[in-house]
């Protein structure tokens, strides 16, 4: 919706080693390319687990025109050094345009902190990387009304100390816990909702022409069958797609996107 660039990123998770992650990319990206190039305003990305990125990446620069990009699912924020198991900003950089942070599954088994999303946040953004920082509130927290203050908390701790110019570049993508891998995705209606307050509460740390411009994804059982009902939404400028991501619906998501 609006004059923004929708994004639809695909999370593969822990699915897809170099070999299998080669012949989905290879099978996905001509189709992929072929909406991408007569909608200009749309983009996809796609988020191989880090081992495979290289190989999809190469995939990639043999099809130049195709417009998909690459992302990382994680990363440190540290530059380089004795962080055994992790991967640098500038290695990322080295194959990407983008990078997730702070997905809930992150948050959650890897015991990710706001503070340590943030920290994540401005490293990437010092690199050239895009974050696409996740957010969102767990099942009590929905049940006992507490969504608004929730995410709020997170926006002011994952998102803080961006300057102007960053303040502008990030994207975020909403995935209510609940929602996630469950089969039971929010409605666009009550997505919209929280986006549209996402927003606001970006606009009040950062001003209104930054909030005008980032991108607020959904995130959240997101398929082709319902992701038109997101998209004619006009807060909701995309999707962050985990299960569907690594079938053929994937393609389908982004041609109903565009
Ligand atoms: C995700 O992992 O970001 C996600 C939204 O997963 P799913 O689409 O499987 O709910």
């Amino acid at each position: 919706a609006t004059s923004r660039t929708a994004i639809i990123a695909g999370n593969w998770k822990m699915n897809m080693g170099p070999q299998q992650a080669s012949s989905f990319a290879r099978e996905i990206i001509p189709a992929l390319g072929r909406v991408i190039q007569h909608n200009p305003s749309i983009m996809s990305i796609l988020c191989p687990p880090s081992i495979s990125l290289a190989s999809v990446h190469e995939v990639l620069e043999a099809m130049p025109t195709s417009g998909v990009e690459l992302g990382a699912q994680n990363m440190y924020y540290e530059d380089k050094g004795a962080f055994t198991g992790e991967i640098a900003p500038g290695m990322v950089k080295e194959l990407c345009t983008t990078v997730i942070l702070g997905h809930s599954e992150r948050r959650m088994y890897f015991c990710e902190s706001d503070e340590l999303v943030n920290k994540k946040t401005l490293a990437a953004l010092a690199y050239g990387l895009r974050p696409i920082v996740c957010l969102g509130e767990n099942s009590e927290q929905y049940d006992s009304g507490e969504t608004q203050s929730v995410i709020k908390a997170q926006i002011q701790q994952s998102l803080a100390g961006l300057s102007d110019e960053q303040a502008s570049q990030i994207v975020i993508a909403y995935e209510p816990i609940w929602a996630i891998g469950t089969g039971k995705a929010a409605t666009a209606v009550g997505a919209g909702h929280v986006i549209h307050f996402i927003r606001h509460t970006y606009a009040s740390i950062y001003g209104e022409s930054a909030a005008q411009a980032i991108r607020i994804l959904y995130g959240g059982s997101v398929t082709s069958a319902n992701i038109g009902e997101f998209m004619v939404h006009p807060d909701i400028d995309g999707g962050l797609i985990g299960g569907a991501s690594i079938k053929d619906d994937f393609v389908e998501i982004v041609r109903i996107s565009a």
